[in-house]
């Protein structure tokens, strides 16, 4: 079963964060985010285990603690010396990619232990692509109304907690949550929530 609260946040995870996350590994840009990102995603679709955050995934996955590195193997989908393009100009004239030719290796490197957010902080957040109406602010309080569907460790109906982010996700605004019981959670602005209005 898919961790969908960690799947979801990975998308969010740009080649900045992860390039941080994996200082061994350089140039590290779009092509080596997308391919991380992948072979995490897939780690998690092989996974039993619920993680709540990006981080909480990330660290099982490279095996890492605060003290400790983990070490990671990344299969890359592009070559990173043409591009793909199987060819290289030499001299002004295409020659053969010998990666290529000898196969693109996978990357072995040192993965860093990532902190989880802390609840509480709320952080600056990106403005949403579009406000709608029933969308929180952020310090709003929040409350789940309704099953979420299709999550292998879903929130309770009832459960309350405070609106720390907004971000734009996959065509549907992502709502970050630091949630009473202590989980980090984020809603999609479709799930089945209410905002708790101030003056209860
Ligand atoms: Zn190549």
């Amino acid at each position: 079963m898919l961790s969908l609260h960690a799947a979801r946040e990975l998308h969010h995870v740009n080649a900045a964060q992860l390039a941080a996350a994996l200082p061994q590994w350089r140039p590290f840009g779009r092509d080596e985010r997308d391919d991380v990102i992948r072979a995490v995603q897939r780690w998690l679709g092989g996974n039993r285990a619920q993680y709540d955050t990006w981080q909480q995934a990330w660290n099982a996955w490279a095996g890492a603690t605060p003290e400790r590195a983990g070490l990671v193997t990344v299969p890359r989908t592009r070559c990173p010396d043409c591009g793909g393009r199987r060819y290289r100009l030499r001299h002004g004239r295409p020659g053969v990619c010998v990666t290529c030719l000898n196969g693109v290796r996978p990357v072995r490197t040192t993965a860093l232990w990532q902190p989880e957010p802390a609840c509480g902080r709320a952080t600056a957040a990106p403005p949403p692509e579009q406000s709608t109406p029933q969308l929180p602010a952020v310090g709003d309080r929040v409350k789940v109304t309704g099953v979420l569907p299709d999550d292998p460790s879903p929130l309770e109906v009832g459960d309350e907690g405070t609106v720390t982010w907004l971000g734009p996700g996959m065509g549907i605004t992502q709502i970050g949550v630091c949630w009473d019981s202590g989980r980090t959670l984020m809603l999609l602005a479709t799930d089945p929530f209410t905002i708790v209005s101030d003056h209860q």
